[in-house]
């Protein structure tokens, strides 16, 4: 049977830490977080940024803007904020309506405030190896794996999906920790084979019950960052828990898995934003 991994008590110690030390050094933080439209799942995830700030100490700044905002008005926005040194932290709630083209959109937030790590700019650090923000879901990922005490060093990692939100950089982290790691995607032959080959096995489709139990080896750590409705419409991640489960050393549930990782994580962004710009 596996051991759970708790991502809301990990996510905590992550948020206590950050509360600590911005107590303890007495500095001001402040988030904006800009989010356009009526989308229900933003809502929510805005809100529950939000609410990490209060737990941590950071001032939130909300701008929630009507569907019908311009491009031009949104850019203005973002410069209004890369110019406030109040605002250490800019956030722009994705999806945005179609008609907003969202890579214009984050090119245009400093890389210094970029605290969720999408700009090219930072993108191109993580490649490197030498980045300042990591991105908020692939970072919260190993904290996870590091909160079981397992050496990433030398083991076979594989991750299903290659998105730049998530797949790509939660495989070039897992490669700083010299991983050996293979990255799966809609045309990889044979998936099943692979992913048995992994110790750790993240998987980020998007698709309920797409990891079953003949695709894990015997005592792997798996984490699950889908984030999916099952047919009675309840939060599920990608992997058939119940099969898996048994099966495997560490695993990630859904809800409380990684979801909670992503948005401490961003706090602890929010933070470094601020040494940064105090340098
Ligand atoms: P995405 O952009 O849709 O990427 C999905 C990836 O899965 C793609 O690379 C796709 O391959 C791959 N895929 C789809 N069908 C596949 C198949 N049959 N076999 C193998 N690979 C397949 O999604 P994302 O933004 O990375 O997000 C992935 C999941 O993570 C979603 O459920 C999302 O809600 C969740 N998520 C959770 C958090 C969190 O905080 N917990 C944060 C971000 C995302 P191709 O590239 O070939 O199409």
């Amino acid at each position: 049977m596996a051991k759970l991994i708790d991502g809301k008590a990990v996510s905590q110690k992550v948020k206590e830490e950050v509360r600590a030390e911005i107590e303890r050094e007495g500095l001001k933080v402040g988030l904006a977080v800009v989010i356009v439209g009526n989308d229900q799942a933003s809502r929510v995830y805005v809100n529950n940024k939000k609410k990490a700030c209060e737990v941590c100490g950071i001032r939130s700044f909300e701008y929630a803007l009507p569907e019908e905002t311009t491009e031009k008005e949104l850019l203005d926005l973002v410069d209004t904020l890369n110019n406030d040194p109040e605002v250490n932290g800019i956030l722009v709630q994705l999806p945005l309506p179609k008609h907003l083209d969202s890579e214009k959109v984050i090119a245009r937030i400093s890389p210094e405030k970029d605290v969720d790590a999408f700009h090219a700019e930072n993108v191109g650090k993580i490649m490197i190896g030498n980045y300042a923000f990591l991105p908020c879901t692939p970072a919260g990922v190993m904290e996870l794996i590091h909160s079981t005490g397992t050496d990433v060093s030398g083991k076979e990692c594989v991750v299903i999906g290659r998105s730049n939100i998530v797949g790509k950089p939660m495989a070039m982290l897992l490669l700083h920790e010299n991983a050996t790691v293979t990255i799966c995607h809609s045309r990889t032959k044979d998936l099943a084979a692979v992913c048995r080959r992994a110790d750790i096995l993240v998987s980020a489709v998007g698709k309920a019950d797409f990891v079953t139990a003949d695709m894990v080896k015997e005592g792997a750590v798996v984490i699950d960052v889908g984030m999916n409705r099952n047919a009675e419409n309840k939060l599920c991640g990608d992997v058939k828990f119940d099969e898996v489960e048994p099966k495997v050393s560490y695993i990630t549930p859904v809800p409380g898995g990684v979801g909670p990782m992503t948005i401490a994580m961003l706090m602890k962004n929010t933070l470094m934003a601020k040494r940064i710009q105090s340098r």
